[in-house]
Parts: structure tokens; sequence; C-alpha cells
């Protein structure tokens, strides 16, 4: 197939085709402008305007928009009562920021490993790891396919726990025909350019308890009895802080982006699982390297589309596959350092390898590669051509 870009051959691309980017439309820019134009650039009525339609689209009772997705995090651990001394279970394989968040409000997070297969947090570890100072357990939708929330549920009920899912990587997914949003007590949503949905900067949390998503508005608010737009309604200038709340409001100018671009989520869907179908059937004759497998009964959102190398047949490790790919102008990408393996972790948990042995040795063989709604068929066609040329020079 030719010399490696990596040794002075011709990329398969010209240009860099990155891993994830947003979509913008002509209806996205005018939903914008007419905000921009309005007297209401934030806790204005498109705040409660865009959370109907996300609550709507995810079938749950109540949505609250935060500024980002490690903030909707925050707030929804906050809202379930967490606070300093409790335990909360986490899978290693995510972003830091589902970790963080518990230790934000001085609990501890508690890593538990995950299913080899998928790398979702795996039910039976996260029920070992129960204490009687456990209090929540977040699930972590990774790539984008949700996790086994029939058996999650199951050991929260038994135990008491609140069940969390970080869904950032999976809105517009499913499982047993609901959908990702209604599975979980608290999900969380991250609106990052590379997410499924972007407003730039941008959270949700979703929940069925008006209670919490009462608790989670406040929050979001400095814990204050009143936000801007009830005061300026009822011409007073009274609000007491009842507790230690934080600014993370999502402006008018993002929920009116976030609103129009939740009506494309199904079509972008469908999309990057068309793409992920045109790279199972590629690479399901290939020695190289294995897909994630996906489990039944769910839609996956493919936020990533995540493959293992098999290093047995290659005669390259992951770093070298990964310089070799993105000299070919493939932006493909690394998901994720396990958490319980960064030095914040380490040296405030005393986490160290061995913990977590799954998800350390699928750490040296995952790659995520290219995935987005607006990619055409030509640039699929190009990632397929060039992991055929590296995987078969690399090839033992
Ligand atoms: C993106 C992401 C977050 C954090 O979202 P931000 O909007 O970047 O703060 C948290 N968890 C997971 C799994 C994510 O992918």
């Amino acid at each position: 197939m030719g010399t490696l870009a990596l040794h002075g051959g011709t990329p398969v691309r010209p240009t860099l085709l990155p891993y994830a980017r947003q979509s913008v439309s002509e209806e996205d820019i005018a939903a914008v402008n007419a905000v921009l134009r309005s007297g209401w650039w934030t806790t204005g009525p498109k705040v409660a305007e865009f959370e109907q339609a996300f609550a709507a689209a995810t079938q749950a009772k109540e949505a609250v928009a935060v500024s980002n997705g490690t903030a909707a995090l925050h707030v929804a651990l906050y809202g379930a009562g967490i606070t300093a001394g409790d335990e909360v279970i986490v899978p290693p394989m995510t972003f830091a920021a589902t970790a963080n968040a518990a230790a934000f409000l001085g609990a501890r997070p508690v890593f538990a490993d995950c299913d080899p297969s998928t790398l979702l947090l795996s039910p039976a570890e996260a029920e070992k790891k129960i204490t009687k100072k456990t209090k929540a357990i977040i699930a972590v939708d990774y790539a984008g396919q949700p996790c086994d929330y029939a058996a999650l549920r199951a050991i929260a009920q038994k135990h008491n726990l609140i069940l969390a899912a970080d869904a950032c990587h999976a809105l517009g997914g499913f499982s047993e025909g609901k959908p990702v949003g209604s599975l979980a007590d608290l999900s969380t949503f991250s609106f990052h350019p590379v997410k499924p949905l972007a407003t730039g900067e941008g959270g949700m949390v979703t929940t069925n308890d008006a209670r919490i998503a009462e608790r989670m508005r406040r929050f979001r608010n400095h814990c204050m009895t009143t936000d801007h737009r009830e005061r300026q309604e009822k011409g007073s200038w009274f609000y007491e802080v009842t507790d230690l709340g934080y600014n993370y409001r999502l402006t008018d100018i993002q929920c009116a982006l976030g609103q129009s671009q939740l009506k494309r989520v199904p079509t972008w869907t469908k999309r990057r699982q068309a793409i992920a179908r045109m790279y199972d059937q590629a690479f399901a004759t290939m020695e190289g390297l294995a897909p994630l497998h996906v489990r039944e009964q769910v839609e996956h959102a493919y936020h990533l589309y995540v493959v293992q190398l098999n290093l047995e047949r290659l005669t390259a490790n992951r770093n070298e596959i990964f310089q070799a790919l993105r000299a070919e102008n493939i932006g493909v990408n690394v998901h994720y350092i396990p958490v319980h393996l960064h030095p914040y972790y380490r040296k405030t948990f005393g986490t160290s390898e061995g913990l977590c042995p799954v998800a350390e040795q699928a750490f040296e063989r995952i790659i995520s590669l290219p995935i987005f709604a607006a990619m055409t068929d030509q640039d699929t066609d190009d990632v397929i051509e060039a992991v055929k040329k590296v995987l078969s020079h690399y090839a033992k």
C-alpha cells in the first residue's frame, strides 16, 4: 500500500481529519442572533425553553441547564446530597471530571473496574466496592454506549444508593427502548464542541425528581432563594444565600443554540451509527484490531469509535500506531488514561497500578478513530484505508 507517511511516504489525506467536530446550520445562527437582539442574554426565557425541550427529548421530567459537563456532574452529586466523607463509585475509563465531581464535595471517588469487552463499568465490580460510606454510583456511557442500567439499578436499589449516569458521550442513545437521560436517577451531559450536541461550553442534568431538580437549580445560582428573572418579575430585590453554591448558569445565547441543535440529534446519531457500521464491516476481517463489543438491546450513540489493537499480531505498540495514523492525517485520539493513574489521584487517594487491571490493560491497546455527523463517506474510506495501510505495515 505504499510507504507510510511517517517514513516519508504520501499521506492518505492531504489535510487532517479531526476525531470529532460540531455541526452548525443557518437556523442555529439565526436562533443565536435572535437572542443577541433580545434583551435577555442570561437567566431569561431560553433557559426554560431549552430545558423543557431537552427533558422531552430524553423522556425525563426535569432538565437543569448548567455551564458545562463538569458542572453538571458537580450539580448532580450536590443535588443527590453527596457530602464530605461519602464514597462514590466510578469507573476508571472516563474523563477525570467524573471522579473529580465527588472530590469537589469532599467525597472519595472509589474506582470499580470495567467489563473487558465494552469498557463500561462492570456492575459486579461496582457491587464489590460498596461500603457503609457508599452513597452513589456514577456509570459512564463510555464512547456513547449505554451501560447495563437494569443491573446497576437493581444494585442501587438493594443498597439504597443514588445511580447517576455520566451520559456526556451518549445523548441520542437508547437502552431497552428508553432514551439516555431517563435510565438513571440523574444523567449528565456536556455540550462541548466535540460532543453529540454543542453550545461552545454547556451542560445539562436530567432527573425525574422535582426536589433534586430544585436543589440543582439553586446550586447553579449561588444557592440563592430567587434568580434575577424571578426578582425582576416580582419587582423585588430580596434574596438569601442558603448554602455554598456556584455560578454554573448557561446563557440564553447558548440555550438558543442548544435548542436549535437538539432537533438534529436523531439525524446526527443515525449518521454516526452508519459510519460505525462501515467501520465494523471493514474491520471484521482484520486481525490487527477489534472494535469494542456492543451490548444487545442498546442503540449506541457513537460519540467515539474505539478499537482495541491486537498487539500480539503487531510489531508496533499503540503509540507508534497512533503516530503513524496521525502522519496519514487521521486525527486519532486516546480515550482515556485510567483516571486512578493520574498524579492527583495517586497523591490524594493513594491509587496506583493494579487497582483496575482491565482498564489498565485496555489502555495500552485503545485508539479512537474519527467519527462525527458531518464526516463524508470519503472521509470514512480514508480512515479505513489509513488503518489498513498502517496495520499491514506493522503486521507480524
Ligand atoms: C466531556 C466530558 C465531561 C466534561 O464535560 P465538559 O463540558 O468538558 O466539562 C465529563 N465526562 C465525560 C465522560 C466527558 O466526555
